[in-house]
């Protein structure tokens, strides 16, 4: 079907590599989403075979979008995992390990004869939020988005804050425990936000209270043989689950002391919460209950003029953020404004 809205040429193609699904969309020049979808990322092909896909699949988008490839300016690649971002090269890809070591920009840029800009998926989500996103009124954005794991994007005045060696805007990974006891995140090292603050900690913690014996309704669940989602916890909090509701609230203090700590070294207009894991947003109860227990704790542990200024909301563009971000980095780097 022809798209509805009449493009902003030029356009830019914008891709968002996941362990599962690498989503692509034909973006234009004003950061509307004109044609998109995903195909399965299948790894164990490698690399090659995948870029081979991202462009046969986005012919197709180029035709729905009506757009023609001499339109598309440039391309936005955000990909997962450590990386050479100055070099353009893949390092190690979690859950993905066929495409490893790959030189993918440069090979991007062949294949396809358009020049590629290249980001580290949690920039570029948070690119899309402070493009067009929440963030859009604000000159610094940090996002994070909670998932499977906790990813991190920091947007400084136009700039995806990528560092020297590639590791800069790695929220997740800021040291919140130092104790003893600190949880191991799955990079491998104790005390990390995303040992305490992801989808997977969550559904762990909730599942150590209900072995000690804690009464919940959740406990109805495992008996059945299910597994436990935050999907669930967020149900049975709003039904009123005690435990749901204060593993929830839990959750919520140690992001905000997370946040806090990254206020305090980078000062952004805005905070944005993104990911699957959101409670139901701003529209159901426990969405709320989450979200306002963060701006507490922030509060309390800020400074005053940042307790007052600093927004923590969370992200408007849902699953899109990434290629469309991966676009608009794209269009910062070659696009006719640049
Ligand atoms: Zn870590």
């Amino acid at each position: 079907m022809p798209s509805v809205v009449s493009p902003l040429l030029p356009a830019y193609l914008g891709v968002d590599v996941g362990g599962t699904s690498i989503k692509i969309g034909i973006v234009d020049d004003a950061g509307r989403s004109l044609a998109h979808g995903k195909i399965a990322t299948e790894h164990e092909k490698g690399a090659a075979d995948g870029v081979a896909r991202i462009l046969e699949f986005s012919s197709g988008l180029l035709g729905e979008a009506g757009v023609n490839w001499e339109d598309v300016r440039a391309i936005g690649l955000g990909t997962p995992g450590t990386m050479d971002v100055k070099e353009g090269k893949l390092l190690h890809m979690p859950n993905m390990s066929g495409w490893d070591f790959f030189p993918i920009r440069s090979y991007l840029e062949n294949e396809s004869g358009k020049p590629v800009a290249f980001v580290n998926d949690g920039n570029a989500a948070a690119y899309g939020e402070y493009w067009v996103g929440r963030g859009s009124e604000h000159d610094s954005v940090v996002m994070i988005t909670l998932g499977t794991g906790v990813g991190g994007g920091i947007i400084m005045h136009d700039i995806a804050l990528h560092g020297d060696n590639s590791h800069g805007s790695e929220c997740g990974h800021i040291v919140i425990d130092s104790g003893p006891d600190a949880r191991i995140c799955p990079c491998g090292q104790p005390g990390h936000l995303e040992a305490y603050v992801s989808a997977t900690s969550l559904v762990k913690r909730v599942q150590e209270k209900l072995r000690a014996g804690e009464v919940s309704s959740l406990s109805s669940l495992l008996t059945e043989g299910g597994s436990l989602t935050t999907l669930d916890i967020a149900n049975h909090g709003e039904q009123g689950d005690e435990l749901a509701r204060a593993s929830i609230i839990e959750t919520a203090v140690l992001l905000g002391r997370g946040i806090t700590s990254i206020m305090h070294i980078i000062d952004p207009g805005i905070v944005v919460l993104g990911g699957g894991m959101n409670f139901g947003g701003s529209e159901s109860e426990m969405g709320k209950i989450f979200l306002e227990t963060i701006r507490q704790t922030v509060t309390e542990l800020t400074f005053p003029v940042l307790a007052e200024n600093t927004i923590i909301d969370f992200a408007t563009l849902g699953s899109s953020c990434g290629y469309i971000g991966a676009a608009g980095v794209a269009r910062k780097y070659f696009g006719t404004t640049s």
